[in-house]
């Protein structure tokens, strides 16, 4: 499933309620520093017209739809980057972000920014400062154990779970983790992100980064890969009283 438009929706988000969408990646290719074998965009492709729009553009395609919606009386909960790919790829990320803030406050002063990424790209003073910025930083971590981040997420560069807890951690809190549980067996190497083994690591990062709220969620459309098996809502919710024992908010979409 590829988004086809700077701007989409607003849609209604399982976890975000009405959401316009922003993809700053191009309509007819999915580029991302990871390669999940469960995204929902399928894995990385590009063309040779592929080509992400400039920050000036993706600010004058905003404001056109804030000032539809404004005009039709339209609520709007939260304006999401999300779409096909990782957002803070964009060259001009911070810059996106400024912009999107002022047309915010301009349109709809109650409405949140929120930020889906993969956390590849929080070294980069531009990003962090930027995703610091907005209302939800949601942030990946699907396991603190590497091997099992190299085989369900295949970061398509350097990766590390040490160096990214220790740049999570840099947020201070101002952070929510996002973490997707399934199993199933991939390039014939069995994995469960839910297991005992898994969890302890999970967990003790999550004591490291000290998240505002974890979010808890499985499989919901069809993956690249075959076979994968969705976390049940009992194991998702086993998961959420670990984490509420530590002090930390959940939210559970089942
Ligand atoms: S990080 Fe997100 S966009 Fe990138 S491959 Fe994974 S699920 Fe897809």
């Amino acid at each position: 499933m590829l988004f086809e438009s700077t701007i989409f929706g607003p849609i209604k988000s399982r976890r975000l309620g009405n959401s316009l969408g922003v993809n700053l990646l191009p309509p007819q290719a999915k580029i991302c520093s990871f390669d999940c074998i469960y995204c929902e965009c399928g894995y990385n492709f590009t063309n040779k017209d592929s080509h992400m729009p400039t920050a000036k553009e993706v600010a004058q395609a905003l404001e056109q739809k804030l000032c539809e919606l404004k005009s039709n009386d339209e609520h709007l909960d939260v304006i999401t980057f999300a779409g096909n790919g990782e957002p803070t790829l964009h060259p001009e990320f911070e810059q996106v972000i400024d912009d999107t803030l002022r047309l915010r406050d301009d349109y709809f002063p109650e409405a949140k920014v929120s930020v889906l990424s993969n956390a590849t790209l929080i070294m980069k003073p531009t990003v962090f400062a930027a995703l610091n910025r907005i209302d939800n930083n949601i942030l990946k971590l699907d396991s603190a154990v590497e091997e099992t981040v190299k085989l369900i997420n295949q970061p398509t560069g350097h990766y590390s779970v040490e160096e990214t807890i220790e740049q999570l951690s840099r947020f201070n809190g101002n952070v929510i983790i996002q973490t997707l549980f399934f199993s199933g067996t991939f390039n014939g190497v069995p994995f469960d992100n839910s297991s005992d083994k898994e969890l302890q690591a999970w967990l003790e990062a999550l004591k490291r980064i000290k998240p505002k709220q974890v979010m808890l969620y499985s499989l919901d459309r069809e993956t690249p890969a075959k076979g994968l098996i969705k976390a049940t809502p009992d194991i998702l919710r086993k998961i959420a009283l670990q984490v509420q024992a530590l002090g930390f908010d959940t939210l559970v979409t089942e």
